[in-house]
């Protein structure tokens, strides 16, 4: 019995990971009562979101960070920050960019669709490369001369989506962005673990780096960091916090915003529809600590022990073979035998459609592998999913 009952909502055994649509993970109990601590107080939003500065700035190594709504809030906040610099008139404007520096370049085989936050915050796409090695044709992508070739007095910023397929290195793309003053952007959203990449995409030259909270890092779903240069969090920050003040009235903390460098105070933003609340602050805050204190192997053996649990009960699956796949978060694949009752992406979806229901990684049905995922399984979870996979594809036996 949950919460969840009372509402008529059903739970749902989640093993394809912090996806938004399954509503993220879970939070660990030390999260949860932070929050619920937090949530008893009211506080300055600005000084907690300095606070937050110090504590993410320690980890990432940036000069400064602010709390984000989500990975995709902070690319729209980094896009309307690299936009609108400190000038609060351009900010007031924002997403109307006439006039402005207003064009993202970004390689087009990094283009998805969390693009509309960078969009969505008035900026134009220039896509630059081909990416050949896709489409079977060529081995080529996008090169660093391009991005180079790409920019004019009209680029605001590069926005780079990290990951390991991603084309060309990073270092090369700010190389190229540093000498002509054009602030790089990283979407790192999901490429935690492990912890030592909090502080790498800025170390490899990003001006800006945005994260998920509610992935890895296991803080409340609706979360996120965007971490970087002072200038730019400053204007971030000013650009999402509610300024419904006098001038005389604002005392916001220097660490965060300069109040000096300012001509006026800004209006609320492009990214006020964006707000933080106190609760996911902290939330965030304690998860983040959490997270950056468990040592990478302990984290693997962690969730590997439900990959091995998993492993362990589908011993014996009738039509299917087995596949652990080591790394820093094992996974376990269940490849379909060709004659299998039931194809993988029936499969899926049989599992989704029972009680209990399960989710698990689709990506590859197409050709024949169902992958699960330990981040968000629950202490008797492997033992439920395999025997929903075994009564499946017995029984589905003609
Ligand atoms: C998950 C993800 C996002 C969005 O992150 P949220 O924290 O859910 O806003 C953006 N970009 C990439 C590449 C992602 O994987």
């Amino acid at each position: 019995m949950s919460i969840y009952d009372s509402f008529g909502v059903r739970t749902l055994i989640n093993a394809k990971g912090p996806s938004t649509r399954l509503s993220g993970g879970f939070l660990d109990p030390e999260v949860l009562a932070a929050m619920s601590d937090a949530a008893q107080y009211c506080v300055d939003m600005a000084e907690l979101q300095a606070a937050a500065s110090r504590e993410i700035a320690q980890v990432t190594g940036a000069e400064a960070g602010l709390v984000t709504a989500g990975a995709a809030a902070g690319l729209l906040l980094g896009t309307a920050a690299c936009i609108a610099g400190l000038d609060p008139a351009k900010m007031g404007r924002l997403p109307d960019t006439r006039g402005m520096k207003n064009e993202v370049i970004m390689v087009r085989s990094q283009r998805n669709f969390y693009d509309h936050a960078i969009r969505g915050a008035g900026a134009q796409i220039v896509e630059v490369g081909l990416p050949d090695r896709f489409a079977g044709a060529g081995v080529r992508d996008a090169e660093t001369w391009e991005i180079d070739a790409a920019i004019t007095e009209r680029t605001a910023a590069v926005v780079y989506v990290a990951g390991g397929a991603a084309q060309p290195p990073l270092q090369e793309v700010a190389g190229v962005a540093r000498a002509k003053n054009v602030p790089v952007l990283v979407d790192a959203a999901a490429q935690l673990p492990p912890a030592s990449n909090l502080r790498r995409f800025l170390a490899e030259g990003a001006d800006l780096v945005a994260f998920s909270g509610g992935k890895a890092i296991g803080g409340p779903q609706a979360s996120g960091i965007l971490a970087g240069k002072r200038d730019l969090i400053m204007s971030a920050a000013l650009q999402q916090l509610d300024l419904d003040v006098y001038w005389e009235q604002w005392a916001p903390p220097a660490s965060l915003i300069d109040k000096q460098r300012l001509p006026g105070l800004p209006q609320h933003g492009i990214g006020r529809p964006c707000k933080v609340g106190k609760e996911t602050i902290i939330g965030l805050l304690v998860a983040l600590r959490k997270f950056v204190a468990e040592p990478e192997e302990k984290r693997s053996q962690r969730l590997g022990n439900f990959i091995a649990r998993l492993h362990a009960a589908l011993e014996g699956v009738a039509h299917a073979q087995l596949h652990v796949t080591g790394g820093l978060v094992p996974k376990l694949e269940l490849h379909l035998s060709p004659e299998a009752p039931l194809k993988a992406l029936e499969l899926c979806l049989q599992l989704e459609q029972g009680n209990p229901s399960v989710h698990a990684d689709a990506s590859r049905v197409r050709s024949g592998v169902i992958v699960f995922h330990p981040w968000c399984l629950k202490e008797a979870d492997p033992e439920r999913i395999a025997a929903r996979v075994k009564q499946l594809l017995l029984s589905s036996d003609r």
